[in-house]
């Protein structure tokens, strides 16, 4: 076993890492490319915790769904989550490390299923 994933001894709420509450892996919060992770690399469902980005103040702490794939106008792929006990939209960047096929098939989803016949 490697020590990354030992939380620092009196240091709680800023531990490195946190337990996905759907897949029940262990994440750690810092990544390449943000300073405030939110949704598992694994699975990529959130947990709804913040009224702003990173500020942790929201009471709900419902699952958020990852539902779609955004990609932004600088090219760079956003997903969109939704609170499962709110029905909350958000917004969150994409990290580094997050799973390639995961958001692969999140982004393929509509695609594999469209609403209409194709002709
Ligand atoms: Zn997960
Ligand atoms: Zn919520």
């Amino acid at each position: 076993m490697n020590t990354r994933y030992q939380p620092r001894r009196g240091d709680r709420n800023r531990s490195t890492t946190f337990a996905c509450k759907k897949c029940k892996r262990p994440v750690e919060r810092s990544a390449f490319g943000t300073q405030h992770r939110n949704h598992c690399p694994h699975c990529l469902w959130s947990t709804h915790v913040d009224d702003r980005v990173g500020d942790r103040r929201s009471a709900c702490g419902g699952l958020m769904e990852p539902i779609a794939v955004w990609a932004r106008p600088d090219d760079e792929w956003a997903l969109v989550h939704r609170c499962q006990s709110c029905g909350q939209l958000r917004t969150n960047r994409i990290a580094g490390d997050d799973a390639d096929w995961a958001l692969l098939a999140l982004a393929a989803r509509p695609l594999a299923q469209p609403p209409f016949p194709l002709a």
